[in-house]
């Protein structure tokens, strides 16, 4: 598993790509020129890697365009150390870059296949996340809550009640809310029952479905 000088220079143009298109944090645009993401696709799609495009993945999902991964990050405010709840962790793409911004990531895959994958790969590459969890992200991860932040990586009909209740006071969510388009949502918990709610565009992911598969 290589990461060239041909890689990194492709890398640099995309981040500039999506610093064009409005991403100014820099700490978020270093980490997206730091993760190779070639090495989380699918070896068909290597030389799309660099492109700001999804791409399936295994058991009919997607890697996350690097743009949407990016914004995301951005919305969620990230401090070093803090402790995060990914829903939806897919090739682990997501979850390398909120390694790379010294994030304690917990992350949740309903996939089978995918999760074994991502379990797998990794560590292999440098990533150690918290704890990898294979099962049903509408239930977050009770014995590790309250969260710092909580971002969901799948487009959710509803809000979870769930998740909101794991997010600690001063907290925030970013939660794509919608069935066949999704708008960002930021939800930030003001106290144990007050949540401030902000809208973020328009994006489009594969939906946040019930269950382990
Ligand atoms: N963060 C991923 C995005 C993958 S797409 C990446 O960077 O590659 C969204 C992922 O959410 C898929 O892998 C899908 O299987 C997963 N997912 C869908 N519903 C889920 C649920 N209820 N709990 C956990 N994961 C779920």
């Amino acid at each position: 598993m290589i990461d060239s000088p041909k890689h990194q220079g492709m890398r640099k143009m995309l981040v500039k790509l999506i610093e064009e298109k409005g991403v100014t944090d820099k700490k978020v645009l270093q980490a997206i020129s730091k993760v190779p993401r070639h090495l989380f696709m699918d070896s068909g799609f290597i030389e799309f890697a660099y492109q700001d495009k999804a791409f399936p993945i295994a058991a009919e999902q997607t890697i996350s365009q690097p743009f949407t991964v990016a914004f995301q990050t951005e919305l969620l405010q990230l401090e070093e150390g803090e402790k995060v709840l990914e829903i939806g962790t897919g090739s682990g793409y997501q979850t390398a870059v909120l390694i790379e911004l010294k994030a304690k990531v917990y992350s949740i895959e309903r996939q089978q296949e995918l999760f074994r994958k991502t379990k797998l790969f990794l560590p292999k590459i440098g990533y150690h996340a918290k704890s990898l969890v294979f099962g049903d992200g509408y239930k977050g991860i009770p014995e590790h809550a309250p969260f710092d932040k909580i971002i969901v990586t799948a487009g959710a009909p509803t809000i979870p009640k769930t998740l909101l209740s794991q997010l600690k006071v001063g907290g925030r969510m970013v939660i794509p809310v919608g069935e066949e388009v999704q708008t960002m949502m930021v939800i930030i918990r003001k106290s144990d029952t007050e949540f401030e709610k902000q809208e973020h565009g328009s994006f489009r992911f594969v939906p946040l479905l019930k269950d382990r598969n």
